[in-house]
This record gives C-alpha cells, sequence and structure tokens, in this order.
C-alpha cells in the first residue's frame, strides 16, 4: 500500500482533510497515510509550528498531500509554507487553471498550467533600509534556478500533451535579470522542438488574460510575477474554493490549495474541499494512479454539473453532504 504524508493543517484544513480521505477511500484506492499535525495547534505542545518528525515523513514518503497550515503573527515563527518548500527544495510552484463544469465564470474554455519559479527573484528576502527613507529590495535570479523551472514546464508540457509553452517577464526594462531568464527559456526550448514557443511581457500578459483567456497553454514565470498572476488565474476559474496547488521539486512534491486556512468559517461545515481533492487528484496522476484519478475527478465534475454546490459557489451545501453527494457519484 502506498504510504503518503498527509498534514491536515489548521483552520478548515481538518474539515477539508476528512472530506477528501473519505472520498478517495470511497474511490477503493488504498493508501497508507502517515498522518502529520502542524500549524498553530501543535505550538504548545511542541514549540514550533512545524516539527522535525513533519519533514522526516515527507523525505520518507517523497508525496504529501497538504491541507492549509497557518503561521501565527508576530510570534517569531516562520512561514511554515516557506519553510517546507526551502526545506525540500521545491523548486517548481505548479497551479493548473481549468473550468470546472457549472461553476459559472467570466470565460469558457479556460485551461491554463501556471509554472512558478519558487526559490528565488525578489522573494530572496534580502532587503535593506538604505537611510530611513529608502529601501531596498534584490531580485536575484540565477541560471541555474532559470533553467530547472523552464525545463520543468517543457517536460510537464510533453507529458501532459500540451502544444506551448510561453515565458513570461518584463525583459525589455530588467534586461539583465529578466533577460537571463528569457535568455534560459531560449537555450531549454532548443531541446523540445514539438512544443509551441512563445515569449510575452508581464503586463500584456495581464490585458490578455482578462481579454481572452483561452489562447494560452503553459505559462513559466519568475516568482514575483509568478505569484501575482497564478492568483488572477484562479480568479478566472471561480477563486479560492476551486483553486489547486502542487510544490514540486526532484526528490519531493506537495499537493496544497492555494487557498489558506480561512479562519473565519473554521467548524462551520461550510468549506468547499474541491482545492484541496483537486489538488489530490492531481497527486494521484503524479504518483502514477491515473485510474482513481479519473475516477474521482469524473464524480467531482459530475456533482458539479448537477448543480451540488457548497455555499462559496452559490450552492447550499455544507461540506459533509457536498462531500456525501461526491461519493455518491463515485460508488453509483
Ligand atoms: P492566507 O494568508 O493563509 O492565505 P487569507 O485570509 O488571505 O489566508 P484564505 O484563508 O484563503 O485567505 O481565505 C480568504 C477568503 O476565502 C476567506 O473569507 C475564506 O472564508 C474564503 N475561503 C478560502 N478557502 C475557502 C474554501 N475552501 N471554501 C470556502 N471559502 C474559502
Amino acid at each position: 500500500m502506498k504510504q503518503i504524508t498527509l498534514i491536515k493543517g489548521d483552520g478548515i484544513g481538518p474539515e477539508i482533510s476528512d472530506a477528501v480521505v473519505r472520498i478517495i477511500d470511497a474511490s477503493g484506492l488504498k493508501i497508507d497515510w502517515d498522518i502529520q499535525a502542524a500549524g498553530t495547534d501543535v505550538i504548545e505542545a511542541e514549540g514550533t509550528p512545524l516539527p522535525d518528525r513533519v519533514l522526516e515523513s515527507i523525505k520518507r514518503n517523497k508525496i504529501a498531500l497538504k491541507a492549509p497550515v497557518t503561521t501565527p503573527v508576530g510570534k517569531g515563527f516562520r512561514s511554515v509554507n516557506v519553510q517546507i518548500r526551502k526545506n525540500l527544495d521545491l523548486y517548481a510552484n505548479l497551479r493548473p487553471c481549468r473550468n470546472l463544469p457549472n461553476v459559472k465564470t467570466k470565460f469558457n474554455n479556460v485551461d491554463i498550467i501556471v509554472v512558478r519559479e519558487n526559490t528565488e527573484d525578489l522573494y530572496a528576502g534580502i532587503e535593506r533600509m538604505i537611510n530611513s527613507d529608502t529601501a531596498e529590495s534584490i531580485k536575484i535570479i540565477t541560471r541555474n534556478a532559470s533553467e530547472r523551472i523552464c525545463k520543468f514546464a517543457f517536460d510537464y508540457a510533453l507529458k501532459n500533451n500540451r502544444k506551448e509553452v510561453c515565458v513570461v517577464t518584463k525583459a525589455n526594462i530588467m534586461k539583465l535579470s529578466d533577460g537571463l531568464f528569457l535568455d534560459c527559456y531560449r537555450n531549454i526550448a532548443q531541446d523540445y522542438p514539438q512544443i509551441n514557443k512563445r515569449e510575452i511581457l508581464v503586463d500584456n500578459l495581464c490585458m490578455q488574460l482578462v481579454q481572452n483567456p483561452s489562447q494560452f497553454d503553459v505559462l513559466v514565470l519568475p516568482n514575483l510575477y509568478g505569484d501575482i498572476v497564478s492568483d488572477l488565474c484562479a480568479g478566472l476559474i471561480g477563486g479560492l474554493g476551486v483553486a489547486q496547488g502542487a510544490n514540486i521539486g526532484t526528490d519531493y512534491a506537495v499537493f496544497e490549495p492555494v487557498h489558506g486556512s480561512a479562519p473565519d468559517i473554521k467548524d462551520q461545515n461550510k468549506a468547499n474541499p474541491t482545492a484541496l481533492l483537486l489538488s489530490s487528484i492531481e497527486m494521484l496522476r503524479y504518483t502514477g494512479e491515473n485510474f482513481f484519478a479519473e475516477k474521482i475527478e469524473t464524480a467531482l465534475f459530475k456533482t458539479l454539473s448537477e448543480g451540488k454546490f457548497t455555499t462559496d459557489l452559490g450552492g447550499l451545501l455544507s461540506t459533509t453532504e457536498f462531500t456525501d453527494a461526491v461519493i455518491q457519484n463515485l460508488i453509483k
């Protein structure tokens, strides 16, 4: 039986984790979940929101499904999410953004894969005050990190029958840093003659995305543009309740929804488990469990097609009612 680390997180994390575990179980796929508590709920007992045992578990199992984990503000703890990404060198942030059946959005036929570099750029956190009126933040772009993220995007495109990989920069202004990223894209692209190439500036991309998003296929971006554009794309497909994600490295992969722990709806049986469920479906595909991924996805899509929604999508169902409806469609 496959062993996978499960981080139930806090806020709505435990509710949506339980929903997803029930659905996967009902599909007939047996997973030995290595459950690891993390976040605010473990601080009192263990002195940190991210005990070593959590990272050790992911290193052991190589794959994790992770619900949102809150890092308490102003208590001196480093972000749990950033620590996991850094520690395991999860250099690629993958966010598939596709229209879901019956979920009303401005556009149909959105099917965009956002591949965001996860380790450097302005997020390297190198900042200082030059004097009391001037702050400086350093943007780091390296050939190594840029080439490996571009390679990741092209490999993903090849493996998943995508037609195009479009690189997004502001290389006309940041000629050296974004220029280097673009240069790395061009080098790597030569190894993939089957895939179409496209280069676009980030400002133009944003305008095109809100006018005609279906023209885009796979996007590859440095960290900051990737962060912003992936939220824009999440908005195109129905928002946080349905936005899935994954952080992937050479040795380990952590699948998680885009949304946070939503403390405002915690323990109210209101949370939409779809984003975590879609993340788990992508995880199953990643581990080669295509049959079960397909089976669960079909049941989810059927449930949505029947107009069964949680309240964030304008429906009437609670978390458990929605989960039951997906399970009904799985076993029909
Ligand atoms: P973080 O800083 O951890 O990202 P946040 O407060 O910015 O947290 P979220 O926790 O993602 O953002 O929540 C933003 C809003 O979206 C909240 O009002 C929350 O209720 C709603 N929301 C987020 N996820 C879900 C979900 N799965 N189902 C229903 N509503 C959700």
